[in-house]
């Protein structure tokens, strides 16, 4: 009989609560005790009162929930390698044999780190008589599962993180809204969406708004004088009839010299070159509140529910896992792959070379 702790960690997204949900009521019908892990990593450096058994009706009504109901935190002692032993010693005293992470790719990279250091910590724990060598020997591996849950898409090995899709939904609902203001007025909008060093939710968000123009990480403009290029695809916009000008530009987004993009900079070209009266909206925080749109309400179910099966199935020598989704099936593949893999995309892109940059990310980014 396993004890599962589950944690949320980095950033919040919609869909975590769904998955915590599934994790800790799999757990149960599968014989196993889920325990709460609250604040993320903070939560397990901290042990005492954070980190607490689960029932089944403490997720009751999750699914509908957005944001994560057990805490995330940036927990900077869990950089260093003593609170990471802190967090072991914590597990191994609530006896918990399993975690479940839930994060992004800094959440993931902290995981594999733990996952990577485990026996020297027990070992350390056991020379220093903090647990005994009956202790030591039970816990002598910790299977660490990973989800992505992130709004950015920024894993590589997954078409989709939890909770990219609700942020999307919640940047067209937006987009909407500003372009019947613009359309009235005749105004162009340079909106600024979430996703870090992923233009994932930018390329989306323009292909399903009909923007204009684009800005993303991974496809920076190519020429020096991208301005002018810009703004003859706008005025032949204007020129065609269209009524407003619409450019959607990622909070990462570069130039081919790999330096920031502002959306303020966008700005004055549209208005001292164009003339158009420019708005700048930077959407913030409200892309990532709210409940979870269905697909994360799904994935973060189906997911959560696999991580329990991955662990009961996982012989002492199997790698820790992340759970993706490759083409609508879920599965599973070695954390520290799928981390390495994800350090390649900013690798590439340091490196000029957008196109590698794109074909990483992801299969559906690709496309
Ligand atoms: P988001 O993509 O939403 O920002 P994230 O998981 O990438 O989420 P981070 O702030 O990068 O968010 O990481 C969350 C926490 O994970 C950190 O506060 C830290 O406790 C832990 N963490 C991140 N990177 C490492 C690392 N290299 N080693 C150990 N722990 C780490």
């Amino acid at each position: 009989r396993k004890n599962i702790g589950i944690l949320t960690s980095g950033g919040d997204a919609q869909g975590m609560n769904p998955c915590v949900r599934a994790v800790v009521r799999m757990a149960i019908a599968r014989n196993c005790r889920p325990f709460f892990i609250y604040e993320g990593y903070q939560g397990l450096v901290d042990g005492g009162a954070k980190i607490k058994e689960a029932k089944w009706t403490d997720v009751s009504g999750f699914l509908a929930l957005g944001g994560t109901m057990i805490g995330t935190a940036r927990c900077k002692a869990f950089r260093e390698l003593e609170g990471r032993r802190t967090g072991v010693l914590n597990l191994i005293r609530n006896g918990i044999d399993a975690l479940v992470v839930i994060g992004g790719d800094g959440s993931l990279t902290g995981a594999d780190r733990l996952r990577a250091e485990w026996p020297e910590h027990v070992l350390a724990l056991e020379q220093a008589g903090l647990i005994t060598r009956e202790k030591a020997e039970k816990y002598r591996t910790l299977m660490i599962v990973g989800m992505v849950g992130s709004i950015d898409n920024d894993l590589a090995s997954t078409d989709m993180t939890i909770g990219a899709c609700s942020a999307l939904e919640r940047i067209c609902e937006s987009v909407d809204a500003i372009l019947s203001t613009a359309m009235s007025h005749q105004r162009a909008f340079v909106v600024e969406v979430m996703g870090r060093h992923c233009g994932w939710l930018a390329l989306n968000a323009a292909i399903s708004t009909g923007a204009d123009y684009l800005f993303i990480p991974e496809a920076p403009p190519s020429k020096d004088d991208w301005e002018a290029s810009m703004c003859k695809t706008l005025k032949a916009s204007r020129d065609a009839g269209k009524r407003t000008s619409l450019v959607i530009i990622a909070e990462g987004a570069i130039d081919c010299n790999l330096n920031p993009i502002k959306a303020e900079y966008i700005k004055d070209i549209l208005s001292t070159r164009l003339g158009y009266d420019t708005r700048v909206t930077i959407l913030g925080h409200v892309q990532r509140g709210g409940a979870p749109a269905h697909f994360d309400r799904f994935l973060g179910t189906m997911q959560g529910a696999e991580a329990i099966e991955v662990i009961l199935r996982a012989k002492p020598d199997t790698p820790s896992p992340v759970i993706g989704m490759l083409e609508n099936k879920i599965t599973t593949q070695p954390l520290k792959e799928a981390i390495e893999l994800t350090g390649q995309v900013a690798q590439a892109i340091e490196a000029k070379d957008f196109a590698r940059a794109i074909t990483l990310r992801s299969s559906a980014f690709s496309k």
